[in-house]
C-alpha cells in the first residue's frame, strides 16, 4: 500500500503542471490505433504474399504511427499550455468541418455492420433484399436458382445462391 501510495505521489508530482489530454490528442490516439490495426493486417498479408510494395507501405505506416505516438506523448507531457491550446483550437476548426461527415458515415454504416454480424451468426441462411420493397428476407441456404415470394409486398422474384447445401 505504502509503495502504491508513493508511486501515485511520484506520478502526481511528475504530471504536475503538464498539459494532459485534449481533443487533438484523443484524435491522434485514434489514428495511432487505426494504423496499428492496419499494420497488423498488412504484416500478415506480407508474410503470405512476400510483396515488397506492401512491405514498404507497412514500414512507412509503422514510422508514421511512431511519430504520431511520440507527438501525442510529447503534447500530454508538455508544460507549454498556451501553444498546446492553440494547436487544439486549430485542430478543432478543421475537425469541426469533418466531424458531422464522419458522424453521418458512422450512422450509415451501423445497419450494415449489424446485418454483417447477423449473417455471421446465422450461416445456414442467406439474407436477400426484395428488389421491389427492399425488405430483407431470410432464406434457407440452398444452392441454385429459386423463386421466392416476398412476404412484405407479395412480389415473386428469383434468388440465386452460389454457395450452400444442395
Ligand atoms: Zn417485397
Amino acid at each position: 500500500m505504502n509503495f502504491l501510495y508513493r508511486l501515485q505521489e511520484s506520478i502526481n508530482r511528475f504530471m504536475y503542471g503538464r498539459y494532459g489530454n485534449d481533443s487533438l490528442n484523443r484524435f491522434l490516439s485514434a489514428v495511432y490505433m487505426l494504423l496499428v490495426v492496419i499494420g497488423f493486417v498488412l504484416r500478415i498479408i506480407v508474410r503470405f504474399s512476400h510483396s515488397v510494395v506492401l512491405y514498404r507501405i507497412h514500414y512507412a505506416l509503422y514510422i508514421v504511427s511512431l511519430v504520431i505516438f511520440a507527438v501525442t506523448v510529447f503534447r500530454a507531457l508538455s508544460k507549454n499550455h498556451n501553444r498546446r491550446i492553440r494547436e487544439n483550437d486549430f485542430f478543432m476548426r478543421w475537425w469541426g468541418n469533418w466531424q458531422p461527415y464522419f458522424h453521418k458515415q458512422a450512422q450509415k454504416a451501423e445497419p450494415k455492420m449489424r446485418m454483417f454480424v447477423r449473417k455471421m451468426q446465422d450461416p445456414d441462411h442467406i439474407y436477400k433484399k426484395c428488389p421491389d420493397c427492399k425488405a430483407v428476407l431470410r432464406l434457407a441456404k440452398k444452392r441454385g436458382k429459386h423463386k421466392t415470394r416476398c412476404p412484405a409486398c407479395g412480389k415473386l422474384f428469383e434468388v440465386r445462391v452460389l454457395f450452400g447445401d444442395k
